[in-house]
């Protein structure tokens, strides 16, 4: 994918209608911090586009990217911040759960796990979901810099076991900070988009 020109379309609060976008969307989930604004950021070649790391009691959105006008780029708001009220908690499933159910125009959805971490229970549940939805998730690895390349296929498997993913579920390693992944993660897209 040669990204040609992006930009922050639609923002979607707890109360808003999700938009009628007429150009597929992949999703991307994950817990907040596990990397998620870094890798969109990457995939679209820009430094600060997506929000980077939400603090507690921000406001929860679903944000649009348009790439291209080709497709878009949805980026889930991040879960598991303790500090979260229940009410939080509810609307974020609530929204999360809604857009997973009746967006007409999502493709595939990514999940993202830290590299470094077993899956938390907030991940499993995230998983499940999705699977419960009728996706078959792509699981992203971040932060894969943060890890010695001989400790690589360790971690990929505590991911997979963690999740107890789906036979033949696609787990790609990432790095923002070196980009490993990047073009692996387009091609999938790529290939999806053409299916
Ligand atoms: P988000 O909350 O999921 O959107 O996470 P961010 O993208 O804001 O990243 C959270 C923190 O992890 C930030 O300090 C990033 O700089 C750092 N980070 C994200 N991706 C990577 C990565 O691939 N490698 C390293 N070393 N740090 C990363």
């Amino acid at each position: 994918m040669i990204i040609k020109n992006v930009s922050l379309e639609t923002v979607c609060g707890y109360t808003s209608k999700l938009p009628k976008n007429t150009k597929p969307e992949i999703a991307f989930a994950g817990k907040s911090n596990v990397g998620k604004s870094s890798l969109i950021n990457a995939l679209m070649n820009r430094k600060a586009l997506a929000r980077t790391s939400g603090q507690p009691g921000k406001t929860q959105t679903i944000n649009f990217y348009n790439v291209n006008d080709e497709l878009y780029l949805t980026d889930l708001p991040g879960y598991g911040f303790a500090k979260v009220s229940q009410k939080e908690k509810e609307k974020w499933g609530t929204m999360i759960e809604n857009y997973l159910n009746s967006s007409e125009q999502l493709r595939a959805v990514f999940l993202l796990v830290d590299i470094r971490h077993e899956p938390s229970a907030n991940d499993k549940m995230m998983y499940e979901w999705m699977v419960y939805q009728g996706f078959h998730p792509i699981i992203i690895a971040t932060k894969a810099d943060k890890i010695k390349r001989s400790q690589l296929q360790k971690q990929l498997k505590v991911i997979r076991l963690g999740l107890n993913t789906e036979k033949g579920a696609i787990l790609i390693p990432f790095s923002a900070e070196t980009k490993q992944g990047r073009e692996e993660i387009w091609d999938l897209v790529d290939q999806i988009l053409a299916s």
